[in-house]
């Protein structure tokens, strides 16, 4: 119960890796609240199996105003974030000639600037409480392109380049900010990636087989509760100083 009595944001945790990471944060004790669309009612009643104080706020990260009004609620009703996990994320593929402007504005609002002005607000309380942890779940993409994804490896990318700035910003403090570089989550965000594969004709088994022999050497997908672990590190005190760090989970993606 390392994290009794803190509390935690996880935006886009209704499913996939942010409910990963929420449900490993209760583990260990940490209030939560929640955030995304979807299945809201499975997603707190599986955190609040684990005993802790849950909220869900409804905030779509790419209106300001919204993310205001989640750091409103969190001072109110649990006095204040000291987790802050920037987890929300959408793709959308297609060459750049081809990129629709509107999901474009979409990826960078949501991908890279919430995680900004989430960070912005999140900083002061940390800073007077004398603790806190801001972890950013980037992406392989936010070092290495692919095809088809200039939206979401420019946000990724500049995701980053935002974690180092306040990894500086903090380094004297007890506030740490870090970035997570997940490879393949098999997650919705990538489930629609192979579906896309089966819809042009391969089989399910051979599409995931296939999406992970092009990029990822483990030929296994990373999961969840893989990332859900090192939030916990580099919410525990032997991960105090790690600073403005992007570290990789992916399966060998990133050393090749
Ligand atoms: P997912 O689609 O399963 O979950 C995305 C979550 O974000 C959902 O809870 C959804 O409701 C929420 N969300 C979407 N738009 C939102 C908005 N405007 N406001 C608030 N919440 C919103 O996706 P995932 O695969 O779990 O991705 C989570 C994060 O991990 C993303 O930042 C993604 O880029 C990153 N990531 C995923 C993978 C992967 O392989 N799945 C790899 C690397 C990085």
């Amino acid at each position: 119960m390392q994290l009794k009595g803190k509390t935690a944001v996880v935006t886009g945790s209704t499913s996939g890796i942010g409910l990963g990471i929420a449900l490993r944060l209760a583990h260990a004790g940490a209030n939560l609240i929640l955030n995304g669309f979807g299945d809201v009612d499975e997603a707190v009643a599986q955190v609040a199996a684990h005993g802790v104080k849950v909220g869900h706020h409804p905030a779509d990260v790419s209106d300001v105003t919204h993310i205001a009004d989640l750091f409103a609620y969190a001072e109110r009703e649990f006095g204040g974030v000291d987790i802050l996990v920037n987890n929300a994320g959408i793709q959308h593929v297609a060459a750049v000639e081809d990129f629709p402007v509107e999901r474009w504005d979409a990826i960078i609002a949501i991908n890279l600037s919430a995680v900004f002005h989430t960070t912005r607000l999140a900083l002061p309380g940390m800073r007077e409480r004398g603790w806190g942890r801001i972890v950013n779940i980037a992406s392989v993409h936010g070092q290495v392109g692919s095809v088809g994804k200039a939206a979401y490896v420019a946000a990724k990318h500049g995701v980053i380049g935002l974690t180092k700035v306040v990894g500086l910003e903090t380094a004297t403090s007890n506030v740490t900010c870090n970035a997570i570089c997940p490879g393949w989550v098999l997650t919705p965000l990538v489930q629609k990636q192979i579906d896309a594969r089966i819809a042009g004709g391969t089989d399910p088994q051979q599409a995931r087989q296939d999406l992970l022999a092009e990029k990822q050497p483990s030929l296994s997908f990373v999961t969840p509760d893989h990332l859900g672990e090192l939030v916990l590190f580099l919410c525990s005190e032997a991960g105090s100083q790690v600073r403005g760090a992007a570290w990789n989970v992916d399966g060998g993606w990133l050393a090749q």
